[in-house]
């Protein structure tokens, strides 16, 4: 999966320091989800067109370094905010990049889509926490209590209001990723969504209400997606995924009396209990869904 870096390591503990020449730094533009970039097909060529089921490639990526702004966009480096560390290289934000007017040759905006694939794989990761704080600091801008202008915390990564002393956290969803068994362990209910860009097979997923457990969260998504009781909620693995500001959590479960689909249409536009015979190779294997589906498909 995506965060599956060892031996490297994201270091997400909070320890600012001053750039250093061979530090990442990070820039997006919120319209269209895009990073700055340079990205090389397998032959070593500049990738020239999107990533997609239909054009596989791995991409290899190359991410702006400080020394890259020092010598060309010297006047920004006040504005770069300390992230996390990927082992020893420091990663920064450049807190003032949030649409595309910015240039740094050599390098263009391209989705962050290529960090599900892209390598090296620890810095993909680092650039999807990278978006998920990214987008959390362009939102998280006046006291929601007080209304003054934020001000980042010194000693941990929060925004501190100095009028109120009001104190807000990165905001993290959790979300629930489920793999239903039919009763004879066989079959799987695989999905497509209706009305999102991803038309890729899925699993049932919905994120958590407050006050319902998570075990909760997977018994409501699956009545409410396809209409079927489930037993034995067993919990897989998760996964942080930045790309949505979430947390997954997957858990395996298996339906409980009628096996007949009753699909919500607005949510989904298929449904259907698939043989394990019948999954099929799965391109990519970053996400979460995409093991559980390969894994209930190599073991049951
Ligand atoms: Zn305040």
């Amino acid at each position: 999966m995506l965060q599956d870096i060892a031996p490297h390591h994201l270091h997400i503990e909070y320890t600012p320091a001053e750039p250093q020449e061979d530090d990442l730094v990070f820039a997006f533009s919120d319209k269209g989800k895009k990073a700055l970039l340079r990205a090389f097909d397998d032959t070593g060529r500049l990738l020239d067109r999107p990533v997609t089921d239909e054009y596989p490639v791995i991409p290899k990526l190359l991410f702006p370094r400080v020394l890259d702004y020092r010598s060309q966009l010297p006047d920004r480096l006040d504005g770069l905010r300390f992230l996390f560390r990927v082992d020893e290289t420091a990663v920064f934000l450049d807190t003032g990049a949030y649409d595309e007017s910015m240039a740094l040759p050599g390098y263009t905006w391209l989705s962050t889509r290529l960090f599900r694939r892209g390598l090296p794989q620890e810095f993909s990761f680092a650039g999807a926490t990278a978006w998920h704080l990214s987008e959390w600091y362009r939102t998280t801008r006046f006291c929601g209590r007080c209304g003054a202008p934020l001000k980042p915390d010194l000693k941990e990564r929060a925004m501190r209001c100095p009028s109120c002393s009001n104190i807000i956290y990165p905001r993290i969803n959790p979300a629930v990723i489920i793999g239903i068994r039919s009763a004879d362990g066989e079959r799987i209910i695989l999905s497509r969504y209706a009305d999102r860009p991803y038309k890729g097979r899925a699993l049932i997923a919905g994120y958590c209400e407050i006050g319902e457990t998570v075990e909760e969260t997977v018994a409501r998504e699956v009545m409410e997606e396809v209409g079927l009781h489930v037993k034995d909620i067993t919990y897989y693995r998760s996964q942080p995924w930045g790309f949505d500001s979430a947390l997954l959590m997957g858990f395996y479960c298996t339906v409980d009396g009628d096996e007949a689909i009753k699909r919500d249409p607005g949510e989904l536009a298929e449904a259907w209990w698939c043989p394990r015979s019948e999954i099929g190779d799965l391109i990519g294997t970053s996400s979460l869904t995409n093991e559980m589906i390969a894994r209930f498909r190599d073991n049951g």
